[in-house]
Order: C-alpha cells, then sequence, then structure tokens
C-alpha cells in the first residue's frame, strides 16, 4: 500500500514527465509522454489528464491517496488563481490550466513556475534542507533561479522573482531572448557558450568539437565534458569565461540578500560540476564582500530533474497544509 502522494508534472513543449511521489517513498512512478507543441489547449490539457490517469494504472494507487496535481511551468505563474501568464516554449498566454485540468480530473490541481518548484525540492527534499536564505541557479538554455528567504519560496509582488537570467551583465553586450541585451544568460547559459565556441571554430580555430560543428550536430553537456576531458583549449576557455561571469554576479546577488547557501543545478553544471564550480567559487570570492560570503556554501544540487518533482511535495503542503 502506498502512502499519501502527490502527482508532480513538468511541462514541456515536446514532452512532459509525471510522477507519482511522496516524502517517505520518494518517486514511486514516472510517465514521460510525448506532446503536441502546436496541439490547441484542450488537447494539451487532456494530454495532462492522460499522464495522471496512466500514472494512476501503474501504481495501482487509490485515488484518494492523491491530494494533489502540481504542475512545473516553464513560465510566468500566479499559483493563487492557476493563470499561466506567459510561457512561450508552451505557446500559452493568460491561460487558466487549473480551471481546465480540473474539469477532466478529481483532484486540486496546483501550479508553479518549474524554477521555483526546484529550488523548493531542493530545499525540502536536496542539498539544501539546512538553508534558511538560499538561491538554486540553473545553467541550461538559459539561466533560471529560485529564492529560498526565511525557509520559503520568495515569489515578489508578481510572482516573478528569482529571473536571474535577465539581470544586465554587460551593457550594449548579446541579444537576448527576451529582446533586451546583455542580459546574463545571453553570455553565460550554455547556449550562449555553446554559440562562442561554435563561432571559434568555424573562425578556424582547433577543437575536439570541431566534427560535431562541421556535421551540424548539437553539442550537448556530455559533448562539453568529453572535450573537457581531454582538455580542449577552446571549450576551456569559453566555460572558464562563463564561470568567472556566474561567480560575479552570485557575488553580486550574495552582497544584497546576504544568503547562506548556493545551489548550482541544471545539465551543464550537472555534467561539469567538478570542473565548473571551483572556477565560480574564484570568481566568486574574487568579487563578494568578505561578510557576505561568511559561512555561505556553494554547493551542487544531485537532484536533475526530480528537483521540480519533489518540490510538488512542498508545494502541497503551503497552498493545501497536507503532508504527504
Ligand atoms: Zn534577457
Amino acid at each position: 500500500m502506498h502512502k499519501d502522494s502527490v502527482i508532480s508534472i513538468d511541462m514541456g513543449g515536446t514532452k512532459v514527465l509525471g510522477c507519482v511521489a511522496n516524502s517517505k517513498e520518494g518517486i514511486i512512478a514516472r510517465v514521460k509522454k510525448p506532446t503536441d507543441p502546436n496541439s490547441s489547449r484542450k488537447k494539451y490539457v487532456h494530454q495532462l489528464a492522460e499522464v495522471v490517469f496512466d500514472l494512476i494504472e501503474k501504481t495501482h494507487i487509490n485515488k484518494k491517496k492523491i491530494k494533489a496535481v502540481c504542475l512545473g511551468v516553464p513560465g510566468t505563474v500566479n499559483p493563487e488563481t492557476g493563470v499561466i501568464g506567459l510561457a512561450p516554449n508552451l505557446g500559452l498566454k493568460n491561460f487558466n490550466i487549473k480551471k481546465m485540468l480540473e474539469a477532466e480530473i478529481p483532484f486540486p490541481v496546483l501550479i508553479e513556475n518549474d524554477v521555483n518548484l526546484g529550488a523548493l525540492g531542493i530545499k525540502t527534499f536536496g542539498v539544501g534542507k539546512k538553508a534558511h536564505n538560499m538561491l538554486a541557479v540553473f545553467v541550461g538554455t538559459g539561466i533560471g533561479g529560485g529564492l529560498i528567504i526565511n525557509g520559503k519560496l520568495y515569489r515578489g509582488s508578481n510572482y516573478v522573482a528569482g529571473e536571474i537570467g535577465h539581470m544586465l551583465v554587460e551593457k550594449n553586450g548579446p541579444k537576448c531572448g527576451c529582446g533586451r541585451k546583455g542580459c546574463f544568460e545571453a553570455i553565460a547559459s550554455r547556449t550562449s557558450i555553446v554559440n562562442k565556441i561554435i563561432k571559434d571554430i568555424k573562425s578556424g580555430k582547433r577543437s575536439t568539437l570541431s566534427k560535431l560543428v562541421k556535421n551540424k550536430e548539437r553539442i550537448r553537456s556530455k559533448s562539453l565534458l568529453n572535450a573537457v576531458k581531454k582538455k580542449d583549449k577552446i571549450v576551456c576557455k569559453r566555460i572558464t569565461e562563463g564561470c568567472d561571469v556566474i561567480g560575479g554576479v552570485l557575488a553580486s546577488i550574495s552582497n544584497l540578500l546576504n544568503l547562506d547557501m548556493l545551489v548550482l543545478g541544471g545539465g551543464m553544471i550537472e555534467a561539469l560540476d567538478f570542473y565548473m564550480l571551483p572556477l565560480i567559487k574564484e570568481s566568486f570570492n574574487e568579487h563578494v564582500l568578505n561578510d557576505s560570503a561568511k559561512g555561505l556554501k556553494i554547493v551542487a544540487s544531485k537532484l536533475g530533474d526530480d528537483a521540480a518533482i519533489f518540490g510538488g511535495i512542498a508545494l502541497a503542503e503551503e497552498f493545501l497544509g497536507v503532508r504527504v
């Protein structure tokens, strides 16, 4: 017999991952389903409902034991009303997903930004357990952040706090996906680091990744890892530059908020934490005020994509008062 649980769903444009989870048994079951990015809202929500029912069938869990369905949304949300403000990768805007999904399933639906959920998961079930004031930073396609202040997720006045990816780092710098210039993620995300490496290679510099670039293959975190292991000069140089910027931005944030923990996650950090963390720390120490850094720990998240799944457990407790 399984214990009381939540269903957490990580929403993506091309696939969704759903899990049944609780704090005693961890993740009990997973279901991954491809979704059609061009489908209608109704169809998309229906696909989410199917994931919920697939999970119940897979685990044979009594429906009464499911206390909430928590959605991790890659975009802006209002967790009080259940409205998605804007989720560009899902093509959703001003959409009350809570209402529409609750019409299809017999469970309360909660929503939160996926990065915030990741931070909640790390705080409740990961390396951040003992942290009071923590920032979780995820480096990948972009750079996202989730803030925990006094043990609680800090959402800000319009629920958009934590958007560190769009902090200005370089005036008139490279163009960002948000339309502005010189944002943090336009300079130090995996996407921007990889773009610089590709540019280097195309300009004639030699790299172990030359073949990938020539064949127009995607450079994933794993390829970067292999290149670093081979001490590839171009790759190491560009990643070091990125880490220098990341360390500097984290130092500024630490000076502002005086945190006790900085957690780094996301695909790139997971693959390269042994290489990137020391570089980030070096730059951080160079830029931070001594008193602000006192007792502060910089660590890698070990939860991967599961961080947001575990975040659903914390969300259910916050909004429904249920402990699972
Ligand atoms: Zn931006």
